[in-house]
């Protein structure tokens, strides 16, 4: 967790809003909307500031939030959980990603990513004191070969935390590959962490939650967020639905960690989740605007794209720009063409690094004008 020279090392999310901030380049590096999101929402958070709603709330969240959550997951997968004893309320994805692997490994027990994976799941891996085997996603279609996940999860393998739709590819898993994944951690008796926070931002395929696979639902948590869905970033509720003994065991860890988060936020995040189907058709189709957006200008710019079916995020290829290391592209890109973007190297093993060298990542979750100026300034690069 530290950087090379020994100091504490900021996350590239950090690293790169800061020199957006200097450069005052446009931000297409940290995935996070400038627009905010539906009226109810944020009424129903001064709503609740104003009723009053401002201590604590129980340990596993308040009700009136565990019961939309659990009608959120019957009413689009089919899932039935149980509010009471099922879903846990917590600080973002990232605390219940946290709070689950803390609980559920012990030190030497191996842990199984995608890769490039989220950030947090190698730093949170390595808190645990696990191992992280990673099974890559390649270039161009950023698919895991079969074979890898098969060489990858063994007996020795505790956790596997499949991340669908994906950060940093923008890739949404086909059935067959999660069925993949179901049997392997049956037939190894490892548990599954599924990270499905873009599940509402997915382009012409349906979002498949792995524990509506046969076999799945006993042994998965299923982690959420508000964040992606509600444009709230910055509120920082998630939750996680599992089968009850799991609940319990992340409370536990939970507990220690926050004790309970955003009161008055979690009624506002509830009251989303009840908003009508139109609402959820309307922010994918908002957003595969605004991917076809960047994707023909990142194109007419001179770089090769990747065609994400979900998530923020869109994969360009520097090289053909004569730009081999991404890293080094997107520290001058600001200077280039006023627009900050993050090299895929940063979501990736140092192992690995280097197959990824030439990728950067771009977000799309942004105002089509800043899109439109993004993709006119980058065009000047070639
Ligand atoms: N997982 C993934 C894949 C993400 O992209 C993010 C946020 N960018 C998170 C987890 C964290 O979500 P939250 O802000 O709700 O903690
Ligand atoms: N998840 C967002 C991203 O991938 C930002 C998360 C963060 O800043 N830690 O850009």
């Amino acid at each position: 967790l530290l950087a090379d020279d020994g100091s504490v090392a900021a996350s590239i999310f950090a690293e790169m809003s800061a020199l957006a901030q200097r450069t005052g380049a446009i931000n297409l590096g940290q995935g996070f909307p400038d627009e905010d999101g539906p009226a109810e929402v944020l009424e129903a958070a001064r709503q609740a500031i104003s009723d009053g709603v401002n201590q604590y709330p129980p340990g596993r969240g308040l009700p009136v939030l565990r019961e939309s959550i659990a009608r959120h997951q019957h009413r689009f997968y089919g899932l039935s959980v149980d509010p009471d004893t099922e879903v846990l309320v917590t600080a973002g994805a990232t605390e219940a990603l946290a709070a689950t692997i803390l609980a559920l490994i012990e030190p030497g027990d191996e842990v199984v990513t995608l890769e490039p994976f989220y950030d947090a799941y190698g730093g949170l891996i390595a808190l645990g004191g696990g191992i992280h085997r990673t099974v890559r996603l390649r270039a161009p279609d950023f698919l895991p070969d079969p074979d890898d996940l098969r060489a990858a999860i063994s007996d020795r393998t505790r956790l596997i935390i499949v991340n669908n739709p994906h950060n940093p590819t923008g890739t949404v898993l086909p059935r067959e590959t999660l069925e993949l994944i179901v049997a392997l951690a049956n037939r190894h008796d490892a548990l599954i962490v599924t990270d499905e926070v873009y599940e509402h931002l997915t382009f012409g395929v349906a979002h498949v939650p792995i524990a509506t696979l046969a076999g799945a639902a006993e042994r998965t948590i299923t982690i959420s967020s508000g964040g992606k869905t509600f444009n709230t970033t910055g509120w920082k509720i998630g939750w996680l639905t599992a089968p009850p003994a799991l609940v319990t065991a992340v409370l536990t860890v939970k507990q220690f960690l926050t004790y309970v988060n955003g009161a008055p936020l979690q009624p506002a995040i509830a009251r989303g989740l009840a908003l009508p189907d139109s609402f959820y058709s309307g922010i994918a189709a908002d957003l595969q605007a605004k991917r076809d957006v960047l994707s023909r200008g990142l194109s007419a710019a001179g770089f090769r794209v990747s065609r994400p079916q979900g998530s923020y995020f869109i994969v360009a290829d520097a090289a053909p720009l004569g730009y081999p290391d991404g890293a080094e592209f997107c520290r001058v890109l600001p200077d280039l063409a006023g627009v900050v973007a993050v090299p895929i190297s940063a979501f990736c093993s140092a192992q690995h690094r280097q197959e990824y060298a030439s990728l950067v990542r771009f977000a799309y979750c942004k105002k089509v004008d800043v899109l439109q100026r993004a993709a006119t300034q980058l065009a000047g690069i070639a």
